[in-house]
């Protein structure tokens, strides 16, 4: 299996280590507001990446940090005269929440920043004792950049470039170097801080992710991720912290980025005002085109989200469902013209091939509507056994992306009209059996005749 690898710019073979157990580390939100279908395109990616793996019975423990202590926590705060802890908990039960909807569930742990203060402090002083952080009176630690010369590896720029790049709560006037960046800011007035050997204060952004990945992993593991917009400064200030606290390099063996959700070209963001929340989306959308729509793009692409996609991608789905309720349909004894199991093999291969290059999923995809476009003009030929086998391997494959491709109950009343609708037809009565069937669509559900009766699927 090959990964591409944003600090080498190559893909790179997924070497497992000797415990036999991946650790992965992708970057969790910063819970002030609810989460929007960008973010959700990061996570779902990621899961799916997940999911493949362990489908692979390749072991993984998925960790994720919350950032619950943050500017934008304490601001979000002020606007509502709540406390900042009060925000942050709302939020994190919100995007919790939000991911249970979009069946992103294969996070082992999530850590929440302000339960790690004792690692940070910690790691902080481990800086400080290095003599690559320093302190600025009345504002609090810095990293100073120019201690550390690979300052830039992973985002390729030049330490000139990454100076005139400052991040969020890390604009203090007396930085040695324009590009320094926030450890740990002093208290004030009215925030929430934390008493520890380094004063009273609390952590800056960057350095949460270090010290509870150095908790959980120690100074090396295996994957790091994140949507590309971390790159930098968020990625670059964390492998300047932690290769400077251990000295060991690699912090890590691979750097995995996932492409924007965009609008109209643009990311989507809150501060650009562009976006839709995961819950919004919901109202309207299934956990399963969300999904779809993610995998059906490659995880490293811009994903340009519009209406128009989100019709194409029900479409894409509603052909699926509609094969796979005709291959249910299939009651013949005999084999047909095709041979099934030499497809399923050859489109296995296929399938696995497009994942274990740099999880492919929109190749996987294409190979199992290969095996959609070989069966179907032929499907009516199927035996029994063939169709389930076909059915079987399509649903499994979309499990295993994280699709979930249900076939919702078709209540008494719905299948009741549809017989009688066929009572009709079969007496040439076509008027009232069309009338039937408008019936049945106006209740939410579509009518295909098929050569071995009707199929009924909800629209
Ligand atoms: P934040 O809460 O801003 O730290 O973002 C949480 C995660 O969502 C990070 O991994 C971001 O890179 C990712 N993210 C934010 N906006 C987008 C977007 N428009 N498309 C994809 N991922 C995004």
């Amino acid at each position: 299996m090959i990964i591409f690898d944003t600090l080498s710019g190559e893909k790179k073979p997924l070497l497992i280590p000797e415990s036999g157990k991946l650790k992965l580390f992708v970057c969790g939100p910063t819970v002030y507001d609810l989460a929007h279908i960008g973010n959700g395109r990061t996570y779902a990616a990621f899961d799916s990446i997940i999911r493949y793996l362990r489908s692979q019975k390749i072991k993984v423990f998925y960790l994720q940090n919350i950032t619950d202590i943050d500017d934008k926590i304490i601001n979000r705060a002020k606007e509502e005269k709540k406390y900042p802890e009060t925000i942050a908990n709302f939020y994190t039960k919100a995007y919790k929440q939000d991911m249970k909807e979009l069946r992103v569930d294969s996070v082992n742990k999530y850590a929440k920043a302000t339960s790690y203060i004792r690692q940070i402090v910690k790691q902080i002083q481990a800086l400080i004792d290095k003599g690559v952080a320093y302190k600025i009176e009345s504002e609090g630690y810095y990293f100073d950049i120019s201690k550390f010369p690979d300052y830039g590896k992973l985002s390729h720029r030049t330490l000139e470039q990454a100076e005139d790049s400052v991040s969020r709560i890390d604009d203090a006037i007396n930085k040695r170097n324009k590009g320094d960046f926030c450890l740990w800011k002093f208290e004030k007035q009215g925030e929430p801080s934390w008493k520890t050997p380094l004063g009273s204060g609390r952590p800056g952004w960057h350095i949460e992710d270090t010290a509870i990945t150095e908790y959980f992993f120690g100074p090396q593991y295996d994957i790091h991720g994140g949507g590309i917009d971390l790159k930098f400064p968020h990625h670059e200030a964390e492998i300047a912290q932690q290769e400077s606290a251990s000295g060991k390099k690699p912090m890590v063996k691979l750097w995995m980025h996932a492409g924007h959700l965009l609008v109209n070209g643009a990311k989507m963001a809150k501060s650009a005002g562009n976006f839709i929340t995961i819950r919004d989306f919901l109202k309207t959308h299934s956990p399963t085109l969300f999904r779809y729509l993610v995998v059906s793009h490659h995880y490293r692409s811009p994903l340009d989200y519009s209406d128009k996609l989100a019709e194409q991608t029900k479409n894409s789905i509603s052909n699926l469902r509609q094969f796979i309720g005709k291959l249910r349909l299939v009651r013949k004894k005999e084999s047909g013209k095709l041979d099934i199991a030499a497809l399923l093999k050859k489109s296995e291969a296929v399938f696995h091939a497009a994942m274990a290059d740099d999880f492919n999923t929109p190749e996987a995809l294409a190979a199992l509507f290969g095996v959609v476009n070989a069966v179907n003009p032929e499907i009516w030929s199927l035996s029994q056994k063939e169709a389930e086998m076909v059915a079987d391997w399509l649903l499994a494959r979309l499990q295993t992306l994280g699709v979930e491709l249900k076939f919702p109950h078709i209540p008494f009343k719905i299948r009741g009209l549809v017989k009688q609708r066929m009572l009709l037809r079969n007496n040439q009565q076509f008027v009232p059996a069309d009338v039937l069937r408008k019936e049945v669509e106006e209740l939410g559900y579509i009518v295909d005749d098929t050569p071995v009766g009707p199929l009924i699927l909800k629209k």
